[in-house]
């Protein structure tokens, strides 16, 4: 008898249960202080990925009772005067939380930008202070891809405790965070990145992995017949094929050995805006 398809972990579904607790959390601050979350989301140039990411946050402060502003700034804008932008945002009372676009054109540097920014409103999490409470296991605003993959990972109930964990991806908003995460799970974590790829050794690493997660940005990168059977997979990974949003993994072999997996889309892109929302309310009561 063949084997019945892993589950499909259904991101939407995950994400309208935090959103309920965030909505709770809003009215409950609001009666108090009679104040609401306010996000500023910017966005330098025209990136399509980050179009549909900012009109999903939008949505979804509206739903939930956060003030929500876009603010568009040209491709061309200065290091120096995106400096000047943040530092305004910074002692702009009525914003209580900012999110980047990432990734920022070229000659910005992104990293210099998200040290800048007043970390109790660097509701993406990426701020150095966020970064250094983590590692303690401290942090209050964790970066939000790497709670959503969190978020996923428990709506499967598996028990992490000395699973092998194998993450594709070391970047900064996702790889090192969720490889952080894992850890504090006490599973035994393995992070593969480039290097790994170009000595030959990504589908070793793979092939063993209990607790899978791809954030690469290349479609396809790990083949189904790559994956241990039973495994729990989180693709992080977007990119447009042929007009199509498409993950890292691929899916339709993957799903048939499996036990959990995330489609893309509709897996880890909602639970990312629901864990941005917490973060936004959370980065309210910093303040
Ligand atoms: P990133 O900063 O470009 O990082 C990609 C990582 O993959 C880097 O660590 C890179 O290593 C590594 N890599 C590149 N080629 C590789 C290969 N052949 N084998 C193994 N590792 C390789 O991207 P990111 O911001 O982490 O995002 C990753 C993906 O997630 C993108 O597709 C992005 O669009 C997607 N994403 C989705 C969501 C969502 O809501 N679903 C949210 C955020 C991001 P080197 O740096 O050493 O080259």
């Amino acid at each position: 008898m063949s084997k019945v398809l892993g589950q499909i972990l259904d991101g939407r579904a995950i994400a309208a249960k935090i959103h309920e607790e965030t909505r709770r959390e809003v009215e409950r601050l609001k009666a108090s202080t009679g104040r609401a979350p306010f996000l500023l989301s910017v966005q330098v140039g025209m990136h399509s990925a980050a179009d549909l990411f900012v009109r999903s946050q939008m949505r979804a402060a509206e739903s939930l009772g956060i003030g929500y502003r876009l603010e568009r700034l040209p491709q061309e804008i200065t290091q120096k005067d995106l400096i000047g932008k943040i530092k305004g945002w910074n002692t702009d009372a009525q914003v209580t939380g900012v999110t980047i676009q990432f990734p920022l054109p070229p000659g910005l540097d992104g990293r210099e930008m998200s040290a800048l920014l007043d970390p109790r409103k660097d509701v993406e999490g990426i701020h150095p202070q966020h970064i250094g409470q983590a590692m303690f296991g401290w942090s209050r605003i964790g970066t939000c891809t790497s709670l959503a993959i969190m978020e996923l990972i428990a709506a499967t109930g598996a028990n992490l405790y000395g699973k092998e964990a194998v993450i594709v991806g070391h970047s900064e908003l996702i790889g090192k965070p969720v490889s952080l995460l894992l850890l504090d799970k006490f599973c035994t974590t393995t992070v593969c990145h480039v290097a790994t790829s170009e000595r030959g050794r990504l589908i070793e690493h793979v092939k063993r992995a209990e607790i899978l997660v791809v954030a690469v940005g290349r479609p396809h990168l790990v083949k189904g017949s790559w994956i241990k059977p039973g495994a729990i997979v989180i693709d992080v990974g977007t990119s447009l094929v042929d007009g199509k949003v498409t993950g890292d993994v691929e899916f339709d072999e993957a799903v048939k050995v499996a036990d959990f997996i995330t489609p893309v889309p509709g897996g880890v892109g909602p639970v990312v805006v629901a864990t941005l929302m917490r973060n936004t309310v959370e980065s309210f009561k910093l303040q």
